[in-house]
């Protein structure tokens, strides 16, 4: 048998799965579904968030803050096995992730994307010298791989990071507002689609892609969409 050189993994547990099985492997599957860590209804109106208490429609987030963007979606809450297979997906290398994670997405929030009919897929671009660093942009392989599982195009030639920002982790919301508002610029040429869905690979305060649909919106985008892997509670 041919040994591969990148083979599957389940991105959950990073154990190497058999080559006519791949995807989450099944212990991680049912750990997933007991641990909680599968978005479910109820689920804020505006960015997808779990909600703690069903009577209310909007996450406290939501209900205190306007988004630049009209709706989101997420699959996985950022949390334990979730979180760590984000993290190696985006610092680890594990570029042999990305199929199996937008296959995931696509399960989930699949029907919310069709119903929305984007004209393009965005993903949240990286600044130039932190691409350069990592090798490679983790939004932006989701976004080529959910392209392929809808037919729906990827534009990453539309949005760039313009400003390179500091660790937002390290910032309060007020700094990171301020730090992202101008960090964002789109490109003309290749003409404005009208509908976008900005991928990314996890949503917390949303300040970064509030940014991103801000300067979509600014220039002519008229309804922004987001989808992510992960999302915090
Ligand atoms: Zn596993
Ligand atoms: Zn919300």
């Amino acid at each position: 048998m041919a040994i591969l050189l990148f083979p599957p993994r389940c991105p959950l547990c990073d154990r190497v799965v058999d080559v006519r099985f791949p995807g989450i492997c099944g212990s991680c599957r049912s750990m997933q579904e007991s641990l909680g860590l599968l978005v479910k209804e109820p689920a804020c109106k505006k960015c997808g968030k779990p909600l703690e208490d069903s009577t209310e429609e909007y996450c406290a987030d939501c209900r205190k803050k306007p988004h630049s963007f009209r709706q989101g979606r997420a699959a996985w809450i950022y949390r334990g096995p979730c979180k760590s297979a984000l993290y190696r997906f985006k610092y680890g290398n594990r570029r042999c992730y990305a199929p199996v994670l937008a296959q995931e997405l696509w399960k989930s929030c699949g029907g919310w994307v069709k119903r929305k009919a984007p004209d393009a897929i965005v993903p949240v671009p990286l600044h130039r010298k932190k691409q350069r660093e990592r090798g490679y942009n983790q939004a932006a392989l989701l976004s080529g791989e959910l392209s392929r599982l809808c037919g729906i195009p990827v534009r990453e030639d539309l949005l760039y990071r313009k400003v390179y920002t500091r660790p937002l982790k390290e910032l309060s919301e007020g700094q990171r507002h301020r730090e992202l508002k101008h960090a964002f610029r789109v490109h003309t040429r290749g003409g404005i689609p009208a509908r976008v869905l900005l991928v990314d690979d996890i949503y917390t305060t949303g300040s970064t892609t509030d940014a991103c649909a801000f300067a979509l919106c600014e220039a002519g985008v008229e309804e922004v969409y987001v989808l992510c892997m992960c999302i915090g509670r």
